[in-house]
């Protein structure tokens, strides 16, 4: 067993103890009644549809915008974590930030329920604690990031310090289950495929964000996942070892991983990106209530502390067009049937590329082209409100203790449809929200993924009903975890939100093939800023442009 898997266990037999600890499970009938308004939480998909649809018509519909003189040096079009990062870290400029949403955070957004934090998306990072011998760049940004924000320390044990409200989460703390069972490591991967991963972690070949060597990008990126995992040649030649044989429940938990983290099949997804995320679990898993929107929080805190009108919410940008010659640019945004134009030396595209076309139309014809062949896929996350705290549901320590759960079903998905496996009411896993609390409440909230992994999957989710929606996940999640302890009476309610275009389908040649630079592509006075620029859905992707971002606004306003 290597070192980071012995250490992960550690990890998780000093969670358990402190558990033993927490406080004993209160009455039911002390529970505030659950009033579920039975409507999507989250973003207005409807009304985003409406605005971007055709901005340049609803100007025009819209007459005359208000004109606001000031000259900003930076506006920021979008406030998730790519949008938040830039603007805190260009916060000593005259800096504005507009965000279509009521909240800034994007896809990182949580809410509360009895005092828990629960994430309505994105749930987690990769620790960025910097390796003391060979730090990586990004690595050392991220950390330095979070240490600013005083979301990290150096020198802390995640592992160990409860008070903090942030936890590490080793692989001991991803369990895998059957409906009957939770399924031993040794039984969904072996020794050997878990030491290639580790070892793959540890490499300089490792595929870094943004890419460092082109040579391995174009190794990796003209394969697939799956294909690279077949493929012992190109492993050997890479990171001087091969993964060996994967058991069935191996592939079968990869392929939801997959689904989870890319909305895609491993079949369609990039080597280079698959290999970048999946290793990168074999490491340190970063993990704060209500998952990355609590960094999101602390960005918009610190950006309103420094200047309480540097955000403005509730502000769609509509169209970004030169003026002054390409000197400066005019942002045209909507808000409460008003059109507002404002001014500064440069912008920051922070929104999903597939909107630049629409917003940006002066963009160069090749590069709009390059941002045309992107495709998206849709999501849905499900958070299912418990009336009794982990432990005194799941007898299983690993399941009560657990933070990510994945349930196989005994399926060979190299060989089955994703949309028929899909339709059966599949998710791809699901995250225990009290987990970074150290399970320090009398309640309970999972947080279930249910993408659509297929290519009609967005318009399906268009039509759905969200009481159908609700009905298939409550069917799926007790299905799945009655034989473990859950009872129909355990839930108080269930809450969805609707994602339309998160996640860009990493697909294999878009990094090789330069669609991905082209389509991300700055110029002088007009950044993108966004996870999609990477080509991939990860918040490493959407700090790595930010950071790039920064330098190259403060070096063009030099
Ligand atoms: C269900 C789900 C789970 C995920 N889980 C994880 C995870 O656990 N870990 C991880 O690393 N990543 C995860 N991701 C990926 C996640 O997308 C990124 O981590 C990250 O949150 C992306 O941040 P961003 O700022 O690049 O983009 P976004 O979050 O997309 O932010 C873009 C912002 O632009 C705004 N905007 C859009 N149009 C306009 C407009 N016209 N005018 C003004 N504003 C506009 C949006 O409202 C939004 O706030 C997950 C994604 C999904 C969908």
């Amino acid at each position: 067993m290597s070192h980071v898997r012995g250490f992960s266990r550690r990890r998780f037999l000093s969670g358990v103890a402190i558990l033993g600890a927490t406080p004993v499970y209160s009455r039911l009938a002390a529970l505030p009644p659950f009033q579920p308004d039975r409507q999507w939480t989250g973003d207005d998909f409807d009304e985003g549809h409406d605005l971007l649809r055709n901005p340049r018509g609803l100007l025009r519909q819209l007459g005359e915008p208000v004109d606001h003189p000031e000259a900003y040096d930076v506006i920021v079009a979008g406030g998730g974590i790519s949008g938040l990062t830039v603007a805190y870290k260009l916060r000593r400029r005259r800096i504005l930030l507009l965000e279509r949403e009521r909240e800034t955070g994007g896809v990182s957004k949580s809410e509360n329920w009895n005092g828990i934090e629960y994430a309505l998306g994105a749930a987690y990072m990769i620790d960025p604690e910097p390796d003391e011998e060979d730090p990586a760049p990004q690595d050392v940004l991220n950390y330095e990031l979070l240490v600013e924000l005083g979301l990290r320390e150096k020198g802390e044990d995640l592992a160990k310090e409860h008070g903090k409200r942030r936890r590490w989460a080793g692989n001991a703390n991803h369990c895998v289950f059957t409906n009957s069972a939770v399924v031993p490591e040794q039984n969904v991967y072996t020794e050997q495929n878990v030491k290639f991963f580790e070892a793959v972690n540890e490499s300089d070949n490792f595929p870094s964000i943004p890419p460092a060597d082109q040579r391995l990008v174009h190794r990796l990126d003209t394969l697939s996942f799956q294909q690279f995992l077949l493929d012992a040649k190109v492993q050997q030649e890479l990171y001087g070892a091969t993964v060996g044989d994967i058991p069935a429940g191996g592939w079968e938990a990869i392929e939801y991983y997959f689904w989870g983290a890319f909305g895609t099949n491993s079949w369609e997804t990039s080597a280079y990106h698959g290999l970048n995320f999946f290793a990168a679990e074999f490491g340190n898993i970063l993990v704060y209530p209500g998952g990355n929107a609590y960094i999101a929080r602390r960005l918009t805190e610190r950006l309103r502390l420094h200047h309480p009108e540097i955000i403005r919410t509730g502000h769609c940008v509509l169209l970004i067009e030169p003026e002054r010659e390409g000197k400066a640019y005019a942002v045209l945004a909507y808000r409460d049937r008003k059109v507002h134009r404002y001014h500064a030396r440069a912008v920051v595209f922070a929104s999903p590329l597939f909107l630049a076309k629409r917003i940006i139309p002066s963009l160069p014809a090749a590069q709009l082209q390059a941002l045309d062949t992107l495709d998206y896929r849709s999501y849905v996350v499900a958070n299912v409100l418990l009336r009794r705290p982990m432990r005194r549901i799941f007898s299983d320590k690993h399941f009560a203790d657990g933070y990510e759960l994945t349930r196989i079903h005994g399926v060979d998905v190299r060989h089955a449809k994703p949309e028929h496996l899909s339709a059966r009411g599949v998710f791809s896993d699901i995250v225990n929200a009290t987990f970074p609390i150290w399970g320090e409440s009398d309640y309970a909230i999972l947080t279930v993924y249910r993408p659509y992994p297929y290519a009609h999957g967005r318009e399906r989710l268009r039509y759905l009903t969200y009481d159908y929606v609700e009905a298939e996940i409550r069917c799926a999640v007790l299905e799945g975890l009655s034989q473990h302890g859950l009872r129909g009476s355990d839930i108080e309610g269930v809450r969805l939100t609707r994602w339309g275009h998160p996640m860009l389908i990493a697909r294999p040649g878009q990094l090789a093939g330069g669609v991905m630079a082209l389509a991300g592509r700055s110029h002088p006075g007009l950044y993108f800023s966004h996870t999609d620029v990477q080509g991939a859905p990860a918040i490493e992707n959407a700090l790595a442009s930010a950071h790039a971002t920064v330098e190259a606004v403060t070096a063009y306003l030099r």
